[in-house]
């Protein structure tokens, strides 16, 4: 069993009787979040057609079109909240949900499916694993693997994907690439999921890339990197917030980093914060001291000020990280 593993889910039990299941994941839905939550939904889709499956997510980006039932995403919520099962996806606390919030206090049972370490364990039934790579990893243990339909494995495969940051970052464990092989041999196109949801860019994506990493400063003794792009910026290239995923990963293949800080302007003096880090830092804590949360190498918040403000803050508490690194060497 993996460290912080929790009892796994049961989900043939849990659809005994059930006739209508609600699926959501966090806000801004990242690869991992579409992709957990798709793939749970074609297999009930396929597997239990009696049930009434309904996911819930917020808009999500063009580059995930590829990929089967993106179209059947609800955006918003209407008046049906009150599901007999509602499964929370990827997400690490009520507030995550967003709008969506309203299905989980609804629904007559909740489980969460999710790997983020800031989770406390907030549904009926709690499946948690900090250690996995993707909650799209989690989901696929709890599928019976004969039964998972192609669609199935295209979306979780592009779930494991996005958060492993193509098989790259250190939570790719054994497991993850032995589930991988085992969606691929589901026969889907893995090297056009990866080129057309994670590596393509628009123009005008690349564009903010460029002006981001133009301006990007490094910091503490070259320890860290960041940048910073205004609400007028955004603007002027038309980009919208999930025209920026991906920003800070490039900024973290700085070498010689060990933190990668990047903020996109939400409202005046109001920034969304994202951070990477290499081998040392658990970024998870420093997000969560500012509201935010995530994972040790991959974490965020919103904080208020000045972009100056919010890095001071920040850097604050990734210099007293690497001060304690020091004094135990
Ligand atoms: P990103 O920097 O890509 O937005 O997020 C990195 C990781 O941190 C993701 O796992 C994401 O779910 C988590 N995260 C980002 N922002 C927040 C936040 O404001 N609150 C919490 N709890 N987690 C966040
Ligand atoms: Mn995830």
């Amino acid at each position: 069993m993996r460290k912080g593993m929790s009892a796994m889910i049961n989900l043939a039990e849990e659809l005994k009787g059930v006739r209508t299941v609600a699926i959501a994941g966090h806000v801004r839905p990242d690869g991992d979040a579409i992709g957990s939550c798709l793939g749970l939904y074609h297999y009930l889709k396929k597997n239990y057609p009696e049930i009434e499956a309904k996911v819930y997510l917020e808009q999500i980006p063009d580059a995930y079109r590829i990929i089967a039932g993106v179209d059947e995403v609800i955006c918003q919520t209407g008046a049906e909240t009150e599901a007999d099962l509602f499964f929370c996806l990827d997400c690490a606390d009520e507030k995550r949900l967003g709008d969506f919030a309203v299905l989980c206090k609804k629904a007559r049972r909740t489980v969460c499916i999710d790997h983020h370490i800031s989770n406390g364990g907030f549904a009926d039934e709690n499946y948690i694993v900090p250690d996995a790579s993707s909650t799209s990893e989690l989901v696929f243990g709890v599928l019976e693997e004969e039964k998972i339909p192609y669609e199935s494995a295209e979306a979780l495969y592009m779930g494991i994907v996005h958060d492993t940051g193509v098989f790259r970052h250190s939570c790719t464990s054994p497991e993850t690439m032995e589930i991988a092989a085992r969606l691929m041999k589901k026969g889907i196109d893995g090297s056009k999921i990866i080129n057309r949801t994670y590596y393509d860019k628009t123009y005008h994506q690349n564009q903010i890339l460029g002006r981001a990493l133009l301006e990007s400063i490094l910091l503490m003794d070259k320890k860290i990197i960041f940048s910073a792009i205004r609400q007028k910026e955004m603007d002027f290239y038309g980009v919208t917030p999930s025209d920026l995923d991906g920003i800070v990963q490039i900024l973290m293949s700085t070498s010689g980093t060990e933190v990668a800080i990047f903020l996109y302007e939400t409202e005046p003096q109001t920034f969304k914060v994202s951070l990477r880090s290499r081998e040392i830092v658990d970024v998870s804590v420093v997000a969560a001291y500012f509201g935010g949360g995530g994972h040790v190498r991959a974490a965020g918040c919103t904080m208020q000020g000045s972009i100056y403000d919010v890095v001071n803050n920040i850097t604050l508490h990734i210099e007293e990280q690497l001060r304690q690194e020091n004094s135990c060497d």
